[in-house]
């Protein structure tokens, strides 16, 4: 699905040498090279505060607990997606309540979260999907509105711009009250191991983040609140320093490959649906997921591994049907949506070094199964 090895090896000399640089001054946790790396980003992203963490989930948690909540107060997110927001929910004894999404785009549509607000939601958290943003400026209106907090989980989507109606332009994750992104190896920007960071314009919710993820101190030994021990090290931080310089140029070349593989899939329309382009987000195109029609996405995709062609469903269980979530959640729409998707996405390979001749191999194949 994925090939990490390949884009390494193009920077590899820098990569060796920013390693090194780290193993010599034994600043191993936190840091200067963390703290350059988090400055790197805020410049990068447009936005005030980056705060580093060990992982994508826990930035999420952190970003609950940086709000004072109380028990089963709802949390609105998707039912398409990955499980970490509400999982953290759970967690943390709140609530979570899922929404449908749209069939065409893959996110929660306004409509969905706006049926689920009741007098006990406190959060919206929005998934920006396999590369590209929900209507952030819809879903802040909401938020004013009923005075709700809106955490962004960009962990898909980070570099793409998104575009409001007056012409004026932001990165995702930093048009909420706060976002969240994870530097998983394999996401858009990706560390060699697990990696988070929150961002915020708001000085107070970033004090308080940062608290949060130094077991509540900011003074040494010194324990303000209940908080966690979550940081970034600092052999990630400059991997991703030095990977941030490509950020854009990586993105590309997925959206390149996106570009190649809407061309050559074109004429099978009647077959299988290719991802679409909202006109308010870029798509950056951490994944590429099609639908399959006529319940042929399993034959497919046993067809393409015979192949030697990976692919991936995500997902494959809404998590309103999760038995994890049974005994907290509440369903706010009906998840029709959700339920079909989850039998007809497909997701191809899809990364930064996918070859023309990879490319046409797998169009091709594609093809003849539908001969
Ligand atoms: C990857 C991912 C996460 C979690 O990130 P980790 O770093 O693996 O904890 C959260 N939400 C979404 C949408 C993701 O894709």
């Amino acid at each position: 699905m994925v090939d990490l090895q390949k884009q390494y090896l193009k920077i590899k000399e820098d990569i060796d040498n920013a390693i090194g640089e780290v193993l010599q001054s034994a600043k191993f946790i936190r840091g200067e090279f963390v703290q350059k790396f988090e400055q790197q980003l805020a410049e990068y992203l447009g936005v005030k505060h980056v705060i580093a963490c060990a992982n994508g989930t826990d930035a999420l948690q952190i970003s609950l607990m940086a709000l004072d909540l109380k028990p089963h107060d709802e949390i609105i997110c998707p039912s398409f997606s990955f499980i970490s927001g509400a999982e953290m929910a759970g967690l943390l004894n709140l609530r979570p309540v899922f929404v449908d999404v749209d069939y065409n785009n893959f996110n929660a549509t306004v409509e969905n979260i706006m049926q689920a607000i009741s007098v006990k939601t406190k959060v919206i958290m929005p998934v920006h999907l396999f590369g590209q943003g929900v209507n952030m400026e819809e879903i802040m209106k909401l938020a004013e509105q009923y005075h709700l907090t809106v955490i962004e989980d960009n962990a898909q989507s980070l570099g793409a711009n998104y575009y409001f109606s007056d012409g004026k332009k932001k990165k995702l994750g930093t048009i909420g009250d706060i976002g969240c992104t994870s530097f998983f190896p394999t996401k858009n920007l990706g560390c060699y191991g697990d990696g988070g960071a929150i961002f915020t314009d708001n000085d107070k919710l970033a004090d308080k983040i940062r608290l949060i993820s130094n077991h509540g101190m900011k003074e040494k030994y010194k324990n303000e609140v209940i908080g966690i021990n979550s940081r970034l090290d600092g052999i990630q931080a400059v991997v991703l320093s030095e990977k941030l310089k490509h950020i854009d140029d990586y993105i590309k070349a997925r959206q390149d490959a996106a570009e190649f593989y809407c061309a050559g899939l074109q004429s099978l329309s009647k077959h299988i649906l290719l991802p679409e382009k909202v006109e308010y987000s870029d798509h950056t195109f951490h994944q590429f997921t099609i639908k399959v029609l006529d319940g042929k996405r399993d034959e497919l995709r046993a067809y393409l591994a015979e192949k030697q062609i990976p692919t991936a469903v995500y997902y494959p269980y809404p998590l309103h049907s999760q038995e994890a979530f049974v005994k907290i959640e509440r369903q706010a729409n009906a998840m029709d949506v959700t339920e079909k998707l989850c039998t007809e996405v497909l997701s191809l390979p899809m990364h930064t070094e996918l070859s023309i001749e990879q490319q046409i191999y797998i169009v091709e194949t594609i093809k003849e199964f539908f001969k």
